[in-house]
């Protein structure tokens, strides 16, 4: 085949994607340059989707509208298409310190303990490593740091030299405030001490590179948490809730703290929802229904999914290996994913320069 033809396929190739519309954007792949190393030689077509995240959900989606765009040009004997990813960072926020290496801080909060933050937390961590992306877990519950528990580490963070290297598990580099203290010491973190230990997990501690860092906040909407994310760079906040009618107002007080500070919200996960009973197929509503969802609504933020009440999360949590990893196949693993996959969306379109005209709920 001649230069020519070639020629003039990578000039129909870059016009077909120029209508393949990104869902989350809605603008073309082109415009958004997303397309790179185009190459067409002998009628075999050869380029690059760049995505914004490794853990992009719509990662087929484009692939195959990339294809059909290109199926209607003559000539093309072959396509070969790389899908890969250059996560978008948050930046610099408003006179926080970078955290080196990281390109975007997730904040997972609640506005009250035991709705199952931390286990949201850790899940979420898992699932956007399976999607792959490099991930990292600051555990800063002051009042409950069980974060090394849910994730059975046993070792510490190293020191060398003043630097702190965590401790890794499934990949994911783990700091805790629960490393700060001896087991089963109460853990009494005030004003200028807290605000000491953060700074150092923000400043000393080798995080390597990461496109997430997860840092599970303390419970409330109190100064401690006002404080944290005064102090934290966060790109976004995800509010974990039960499904309870006080859900709402515990994801109100939340969402009016965080835009006190200007950290963008991403979305509301609903935690307990219903319950399936595995002897009799019933499924019951244990903790109310909905709620999450009719917070989102109300207060105009992502609903980016729901999770069921399920014995399974509690047992993994306890044994310290996660449902991702003790049950990846599983439909609550898909259910994280799923969140971390709206989440990782919503991160990417936060970042770019290109807004989409409206953010939608997701779930
Ligand atoms: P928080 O961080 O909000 O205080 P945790 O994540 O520590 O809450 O969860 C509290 C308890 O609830 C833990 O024992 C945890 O294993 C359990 N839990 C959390 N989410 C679920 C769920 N979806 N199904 C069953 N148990 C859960």
């Amino acid at each position: 085949m001649s230069q020519e033809k070639d020629k003039e396929i990578s000039e129909a190739v870059m016009k077909g994607l120029g209508r393949v519309i990104e869902p989350d954007f809605k603008k073309d792949l082109v415009t958004l340059k997303m397309i790179e190393d185009l190459s067409v030689k002998d009628g075999i077509v050869t380029f690059t989707v760049i995505l914004t995240t490794p853990a992009c959900p719509l990662k087929e989606e484009i692939k195959k509208a990339c294809l059909e765009a290109l199926k209607p040009i003559e000539g093309i004997r072959h396509v070969d298409i790389h899908m890969t990813a250059r996560t978008t960072g948050g930046g610099a926020k408003e006179g926080k310190a970078e955290i080196e290496g990281v390109k975007n801080v997730i904040a997972v909060s609640s506005g009250k303990g035991g709705v199952g933050k931390s286990t949201t937390s850790v899940n979420l961590a898992i699932a956007l490593t399976e999607l792959g992306a490099k991930v990292g877990i600051l555990d800063s519950d002051v009042y409950g740091p069980n974060i090394p528990l849910m994730l059975g580490i046993n070792a510490l963070p190293k020191q060398v030299n003043n630097r702190w290297f965590p401790p890794k598990v499934y990949e994911i580099p783990v700091m805790s405030m629960a490393f700060m203290a001896p087991p089963g010491a109460p853990l009494i973190w005030r004003g200028p001490m807290l605000h000491g230990i953060i700074t150092q997990f923000i400043r000393d501690v080798e995080w390597g590179e990461l496109d997430y860092l997860v840092v599970d906040m303390p419970p409330g909407t109190g100064d401690a948490q006002l404080s944290l994310a005064q102090l934290v760079p966060v790109t976004g906040t995800v509010i974990v809730t039960t499904p309870q009618e006080v859900a709402l107002s515990d994801a109100r007080r939340g969402l009016a703290m965080f835009q006190k500070v200007n950290v963008p919200i991403l979305g509301i996960v609903e935690n307990m929802s219903t319950f399936h009973c595995p002897n009799c197929n019933h499924e019951t509503p244990i903790f109310s229904q909905g709620g999450g969802e009719k917070a989102a609504i109300e207060l105009k933020v992502p609903f980016l999914g729901r999770i069921p009440i399920d014995l399974s999360i509690r047992v993994a949590g306890d044994e310290g290996r996660p449902i991702g990893i003790s049950h990846p196949e599983s439909p609550l693993s898909a259910a994280y994913l799923k969140i971390a996959g709206n989440i990782a969306s919503r991160i990417s379109i936060l970042n770019s320069e290109f807004q989409p005209i409206t953010l939608g709920t997701l779930a």
